[in-house]
């Protein structure tokens, strides 16, 4: 058996369920597709990928291909799309079996039922290894996935969830060394991240997980998570869990060991909670597939809009009217990341004061965001627009109030803003 391992949001070796069954193999190539795809603009006139999660994907391919080296292989890097390349591979390897994780974006699903197409003869493994639970664990069919997130959460959230795989230890040899078989080699150092705290790879993922659990802050995750600013407040895990640096299931064991040691209370559980959010997003990103990306959402409404390219700019680039959207902005155009709580507030005001297309801000989530992830940025953003699978219908932030709350001394604004008015001139007026 000759077999090629496809690697998408799996960057790691530790708790990697398709990994291990690719490494029952005569033969193992171990190949990441970097899609000239994601640096073309599309349908948002934008690229999807941007400079931060490129140098963090790249950061965390390098630390790979480092991890494997120890065990006789190299990571292939090729620059075209996975549904043209892995077919040709598969040919000039006579490779007869591809191992992947489980995809759950409707274009990664899209690849493979072409690969299939193309490579008939190919065997195609997926293994389930993105989410706490697999398909087979959840207490319904997917079609059956509730409506709602609380409903989800009652469901699932006394299911028990598999202890994570260790980490893989030894690999088959590579067939194509020296083939010359790969378009590019990976050739990164990561110096133009500017990401700062950021590091991508499977190395800074678990530095950091010990680094943030040998503290006491999941204590107070509760009280600190909805804070606009701060490395402290919030976990932090978000990047590796999307690239797949970091398994969510071993998260939750060390979680777990946590609250053995140091007592569990709220904040600890909650910490666990939000994670079923993340859980909930995939499942219903599976169920939704191309829908996740419809303007009417869930609900197939059609919320009021119009477009105007200058307004969008305006808000992109941090020249809104409002000082506390415009800080956010720009954090998260200088470094890739935003809070949880300034997401919101900027998606709001994308949507309920500028008016435009929900569709647009979630595409330049895309871009930005170090932790993008298809199912849980596109189900936020319906969240926010009224469309999503929500009860309450779309969040209205009073921005104004919010600035108050979060950045009561302006500090946050100042920061990124300058000496630009921590409050809207027509502030006194307003009816925000
Ligand atoms: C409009 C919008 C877009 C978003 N886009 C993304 C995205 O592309 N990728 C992403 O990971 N998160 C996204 N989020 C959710 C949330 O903002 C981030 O997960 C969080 O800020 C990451 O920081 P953290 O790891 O410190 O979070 P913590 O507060 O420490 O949470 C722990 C983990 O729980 C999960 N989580 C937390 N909040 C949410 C949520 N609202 N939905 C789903 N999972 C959650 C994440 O995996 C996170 O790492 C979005 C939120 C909004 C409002």
């Amino acid at each position: 058996m000759n077999t090629i391992y496809w690697l998408g949001n799996d960057l790691r070796i530790d708790d990697n369920p398709a990994l291990l069954a690719a490494c029952k193999s005569d033969s193992l190539d171990l190949v990441y597709c970097v899609d000239p795809r994601w640096f073309e603009t599309g349908r948002y006139k934008l690229p999807t990928l941007g400079i931060h999660r490129w140098s963090f994907l790249r950061q965390a391919l390098q630390d790979f291909d480092r991890s494997v080296q120890s065990m006789g292989q190299r990571l292939l890097v090729a620059y075209e799309a996975p549904e043209r390349f892995l077919p040709r591979l598969a040919e000039r390897l006579a490779a007869n079996r591809l191992v992947c994780s489980r995809r759950f974006s409707s274009e990664s699903n899209q690849m493979l039922a072409e690969i299939k197409v193309v490579a008939p003869e190919l065997l195609i493994e997926q293994y389930e290894g993105y989410t706490l639970l697999s398909e087979a664990q959840l207490p319904f069919d997917l079609g059956n996935l509730p409506e709602t997130y609380s409903k989800f959460r009652r469901q699932v959230e006394s299911v028990a969830i598999n202890l994570p795989m260790n980490a893989v230890t030894t690999m088959p040899r590579q067939s194509t060394t020296g083939s010359g078989l790969v378009s590019e080699s990976l050739a990164c150092d990561g110096s133009d991240f500017e990401g700062g705290q950021f590091k991508g790879g499977e190395a800074a993922a678990n530095e950091h997980l010990v680094t943030y659990l040998n503290s006491d802050l999941p204590l107070t995750y509760k009280q600190t998570r909805n804070e606009i600013d701060g490395w402290e407040n919030s976990s932090k895990l978000s990047p590796w869990l999307n690239s797949g640096s970091l398994s969510v299931r071993r998260v939750v064991q060390r979680l777990n060991e946590f609250e053995a040691e140091k007592g569990s209370n709220e904040s600890t559980h909650w910490l666990f909670v939000e994670l079923l959010w993340r859980e909930y997003f995939q499942w219903l990103g599976l169920q939704l597939g191309p829908d996740l990306f419809e303007f009417g959402g869930v609900l197939k409404r059609q919320p009021l809009t119009d477009f105007s390219p200058e307004r969008f700019s305006m808000w992109c680039k941090g020249n809104t009217p409002y000082p506390l959207v415009n800080a956010c902005m720009r954090e998260l155009l200088a470094t890739g990341y935003l809070s949880n709580r300034g997401r919101q507030i900027v998606a709001s005001c994308l949507i309920n004061e500028l008016k435009l297309d929900w569709r647009y801000g979630a595409a330049w989530f895309q871009q930005q965001l170090i932790d993008y992830d298809t199912a849980v940025n596109w189900g936020n953003w319906q969240y926010i627009a009224g469309v999503g699978a929500d009860p309450r219908g779309g969040r209205h932030f009073n921005i104004l109030k919010q600035a108050q709350i979060y950045d009561g001394d302006g500090r946050y604004q100042r920061h990124w803003n300058g000496n630009e008015s921590p409050l809207p001139e027509d502030s006194r007026n307003s009816n925000l």
